[in-house]
């Protein structure tokens, strides 16, 4: 939510947009027109990476001001394969894969099956597995211009969650955290189970398996979600995990508060050309390679789909954060770091 009380109109938001480049005389102008309610290029052309949340020092929440006026206006324009892949994920086939007895709940709900061999090893075993539309959590949404969907489901969400009985759920999309301890409580929604991040449900794996840990002593680069602009707290669990398995996250430019939308965002907008959205994939993983990152770790599936052949290309390999951890813990990953074999 907005908080327009907070905003003093300094216009950093804009300033440091990566992807949009105004002078600091623009930028204070176009986050006025966005209070206002005038017209102004930024709801067309923000990609939608909610970086300016961060970059704003009163934490009066501007994305969520630009997204508000791009469902308003009808400025931004999704692709239509944005648009039923998005109608497409609340209505897959929903299943309850019960597990053991005292093991933990985990969502999957739609983004692990296109990412073969990543639901397997000890990591994943005996738990109840929640999968397909009905715990689908909306949070995407927000990368189409259309907030009020995500408000709209969010109570649908929680009680189909609810309805499962589970004290503590494992988030594995970094969306469904972003939704269940962020968005949730904005709009005023209880629940009565845990959340539980899958890097904190990763890093007290580690913690309680240290004696099975090989330390990989591998320099890596991290792609950050655009969900975890909501919920930074986290990376500091994350810079746990990384140590307790010999990672070392190497600081660049694209990380952190600098990181960059993996593309999967700018793919769904109309205006954005192909050569463009390329342009800024490279930027992204030349800047992992010049820091002499070894690997490309995500936490997101749907960030791997745009980089993980790229990030190989140029000597990275690329592993999905849960096979990191299973590489450390000795397993053999099945089809690759990141759902994919390559030769
Ligand atoms: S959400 Fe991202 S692209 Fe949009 S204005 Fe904010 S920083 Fe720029
Ligand atoms: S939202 Fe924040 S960064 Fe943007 S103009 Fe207002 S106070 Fe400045």
């Amino acid at each position: 939510m907005f908080h327009h009380e907070k905003c003093t109109l300094c216009g950093e938001c804009l300033i440091q947009c990566p992807y949009l480049a105004f002078s600091e005389e623009q930028a204070k102008e176009e986050f006025k027109k966005l209070i206002d309610g005038e017209p102004t290029s930024v709801t067309t052309e923000c990609i939608t990476c909610a970086a300016c949340n961060m970059f704003c020092p009163e934490t009066a929440n501007p994305f969520d001001l630009i997204n508000e006026r791009q469902e308003e206006t009808g400025t931004f324009q999704a692709t239509n394969q944005a648009l039923e892949m998005f109608n497409m994920a609340s209505m897959m086939p929903s299943e309850v894969i019960k597990g053991e007895s005292g093991k933990p709940t985990i969502n999957l709900c739609t983004v692990t099956d296109f990412l073969p061999g990543v639901i397997e090893g000890q990591l994943f075993d005996g738990l109840t597995l929640l999968k397909g539309g009905d715990y689908f959590c909306y949070f995407g949404w927000i990368h189409i211009g259309k907030p009020r969907i995500v408000k709209e489901n969010a109570q649908k969400f929680v009680d189909n969650l609810i309805k499962t009985g589970a004290e503590e759920i494992i988030c594995f999309h970094d969306d469904c955290y972003a939704m269940l301890t962020n968005k949730v409580r904005e709009f005023g929604i209880s629940i009565p189970f845990k959340p539980i991040h899958i890097i904190e449900y990763l890093r007290d794996f580690v913690k309680n398996h240290n004696d099975q840990i090989r330390k990989l002593n591998l320099k890596i680069a991290y792609q950050q979600p655009c969900a975890s602009r909501f919920t930074f707290e986290k990376d500091n669990i994350l810079d746990e995990l990384f140590e307790l398995i010999g990672v070392e996250r190497m600081e660049r430019k694209y990380d952190r508060m600098g990181a960059l939308c993996c593309t999967s965002a700018m793919s769904a907008m109309q205006n954005l050309s192909r050569d463009y959205i390329e342009e800024w994939r490279m930027k992204n993983i030349l800047d992992a390679k010049e820091v002499g990152a070894q690997a490309m770790v995500f936490l997101c599936p749907l960030c791997v789909l745009p980089l993980r052949s790229r990030a190989k290309a140029q000597g990275l390999e690329p592993y999905i954060l849960s096979n990191l951890v299973r590489l450390a813990l000795g397993e053999k990953l099945t089809c690759g770091g990141a759902g994919k074999i390559y030769d």
